[in-house]
């Protein structure tokens, strides 16, 4: 048994708490004992001195992020029972289906573990194929890397075959942490994964995220199905998850854009990995504004997937004003009858406004709009009901007349 050290709280502080918001905010805690180490445990106190929660400190405006309300251990059965339960709802929600007898079904990619949504604060993994690439976005999970692995290994026991660790981008630049990428449990050479029957080359060494965009899975299952026949634009392709899945689903032509090179080569190499030698598609290396401002009228279905425009609540109304500029321009080049699937994946923009932001265009252009589906993030990212702060991913599927 470890003891932990311990942080008091103010008084009337605990109130979060007890709602069971995962967060302290450094302005909450009364006093903490010394030589506290970022990445420790520890137990935190109300300013009676009653037991509330136990979780990982660093420093910063969040001061600990809660792994439990319960007095416990954070050890390798603590990590091995979170982790359990999150692989229990990926099962139950039909996300693993290695196995299938139709091929189009196939799914290996999938995000077991979505932080404060499973319970695990600053903690990430995505599945893909035998390979776990996990994510420490906080000291703490960073500090219980080889924990969590081994425990990972015990729940998913032959289905998985390594481990990589990939937090060199997301740890706080302060922290002094040994922190390169690697694998810190197997190794595999197989990098390509399964969703929905298509392929896709993973990046886990260089690529963005953990090298892929799990989050916009049913997005792009959605996008299949009003591919038939229609002259496809996906902007900001990274990896050209929606590019793959609108040529499955019959797109006339097919037409990816993003600033990086090296996402046009990756989208490159997976269409040729997916649909050998068809000449339907065609990725260009080039910033979206200027492309809107020189391409043609003729996309009839339009993704915008840029990245977050608002990384922070203070960039609010200028990530709105660029969301308004980036959809107008689209609007105003597409013909009748058109559809655009329009995201932001900024957490500091809530759907209301990113809403708001779209009527601004539709009232810009002039153009006549209708929402067909309101999107957002998949299943196997929850939402801790508790912590609403875990919703990012919003989208609005429009009809353009
Ligand atoms: N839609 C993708 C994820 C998009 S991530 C998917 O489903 O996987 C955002 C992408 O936008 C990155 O690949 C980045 O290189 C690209 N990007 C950023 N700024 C850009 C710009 N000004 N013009 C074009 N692409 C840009």
């Amino acid at each position: 048994m470890k003891t932990y050290k311990t942080i008091v709280l103010k008084k009337g502080k605990e109130d979060s708490l007890l709602r069971k918001h995962p967060w302290v905010f450094s302005g909450a805690i009364y006093n903490a004992d010394d030589n506290l180490q970022e990445g420790d445990v520890v137990r935190i106190l109300t300013a009676n001195g009653d037991f509330i929660a136990v979780g990982h400190w660093q420093i910063g405006s969040i001061a600990v992020r809660i792994l439990s309300f319960e007095d416990e251990q954070i050890d390798v059965e603590f990590y091995e029972k979170r982790l359990s339960v999150a692989l229990d709802v990926r099962r139950s929600i039909g996300l693993l289906r290695n196995e299938e007898s139709d091929s189009h079904t196939i799914n290996n990619t999938f995000r077991l573990v979505h932080g404060e949504g499973d319970g695990l604060p600053g903690l990430v993994i995505d599945f893909y194929a035998d390979t776990a690439v996990m994510q420490a976005h906080s000291v703490g999970m960073h500090t219980d890397r080889m924990l969590i692995a081994q425990a990972l290994k015990r729940v998913m026991k032959d289905e998985l075959l390594a481990v990589y660790y990939k937090s060199e981008t997301t740890l706080p630049y302060k922290a002094d942490l040994c922190q390169e990428n690697g694998f810190i449990l197997g190794s595999s050479t197989n990098d390509i994964a399964v969703e929905n029957g298509l392929k896709f080359h993973i990046d886990w060494l260089k690529g963005q995220k953990t090298g892929f965009f799990v989050d916009q899975r049913d997005n792009r299952s959605l996008l299949e199905q009003y591919s038939k026949g229609r002259k496809v634009l996906n902007m900001f392709c990274y990896t050209g998850g929606f590019s793959v899945y609108s040529m499955r689903g019959g797109a006339e032509l097919v037409h990816s854009v993003d600033s990086s090179a090296k996402a046009v080569e990756l989208v490159n190499k997976n269409i040729e990995l997916n649909f050998p030698n068809d000449t339907r598609h065609k990725a260009f290396a080039v910033d979206a504004f200027k492309y809107l401002d020189e391409m043609g009228e003729n996309y009839d279905l339009v993704i915008l997937d840029p990245p977050a425009f608002a990384k922070h609540r203070d960039a609010l109304k200028q990530a709105l004003r660029g969301y308004t500029k980036l959809n107008a321009k689209a609007m105003e080049k597409m013909p009748k009858g058109s559809i655009l699937f329009t995201f932001s994946c900024s957490q500091a923009v809530n759907k209301d406004q990113f809403r708001t932001a779209i009527f601004a265009a539709a009232m810009q252009t002039g153009r006549n709009i209708r929402i067909l589906h309101q999107l957002h993030q998949p299943a196997d990212h929850p939402i801790n009901i508790f912590h609403p702060e875990g919703e990012y991913l919003k989208g609005l599927v429009v009809y353009i007349d």
